[in-house]
């Protein structure tokens, strides 16, 4: 999701890779759970986070899109899931996997955008860095591995997905501004939905080869 603010901003004004050290370590959030309430539709989703649910919780992105713990926003002109917030009195909102006890019952396989906060990502070239929000938590932290907050097996991999999940995006965002034909967007849209998300993952095997060949049948439609 583009943001139109510095960098200077919103962030220390360091960039990071994955194996410095950052201030960043919440500290285990005591008695905190700020950020998995009022988020309103900010916690996208992407196809990782859809098979790692589908692995942790053995429920794909249909059912919990019927559950109502998951639902659909455009955001860059792509369609793309996020957590869907419950309402509380006193017009609050929480994330429908934190408990009564303000602890995440999905820690295991929590989407990346939480397993990054209060880290983000900036793209620049072919590649990423991440800086340091820093008006997002105020609760006291220490430093840790970039790496080892993220808390990501096979990190270089899940980055390089990254990237390219990003990169889709964006292609898709572009392919609809040279092509204002409305049917066009809405088929290219219908058809990244239908194959990164709403078609069920295999749990229990690898998630890149399985994105791979969706990436494929991306390709052959694109170029
Ligand atoms: S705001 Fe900071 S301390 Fe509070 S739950 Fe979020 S990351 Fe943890
Ligand atoms: S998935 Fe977990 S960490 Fe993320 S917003 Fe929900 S409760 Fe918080």
């Amino acid at each position: 999701m583009k943001r139109y603010v510095s960098l200077e901003e919103i962030s220390d004004g360091k960039l990071y890779k994955a194996d410095d050290m950052v201030k960043a370590d919440c500290l285990g959030c005591k008695d905190c759970s700020r950020c998995c309430h009022e988020m309103g539709d900010t916690i996208l989703l992407d196809p990782y986070d859809i098979w790692r649910f589908q692995k942790g919780l053995g429920k794909d992105a249909q059912t919990l899109l019927a559950e109502g713990k998951i639902a659909l926003r455009v955001v860059d002109g792509v369609i793309v899931p996020h957590i869907k917030m419950t309402p509380l009195s006193q017009g609050d909102e929480k994330c429908p996997f934190l408990d009564e006890n303000g602890w995440c019952t999905v820690h295991a396989h929590r989407p990346g955008l939480c397993r990054l906060f209060p880290l983000g990502r900036y793209y620049e070239g072919e590649g990423f860095s991440y800086f340091l929000q820093k008006s997002e938590c105020t609760h006291p932290k220490a430093k840790v591995k970039v790496s080892k907050w993220l808390d990501v097996p096979e990190l270089q991999k899940y980055e390089a997905y990254v990237l390219t999940w990003h990169q889709i995006q964006k292609q898709a965002e572009s392919l609809q501004q040279e092509n204002t034909d409305e049917a066009f967007g809405r088929n290219l849209n219908m058809f990244l939905l239908k194959t990164f998300f709403l078609t069920p993952y295999e749990a229990d095997a690898e998630f890149y080869p399985q994105f791979e060949a969706r990436l494929s049948a991306y390709r052959s439609i694109v170029n």
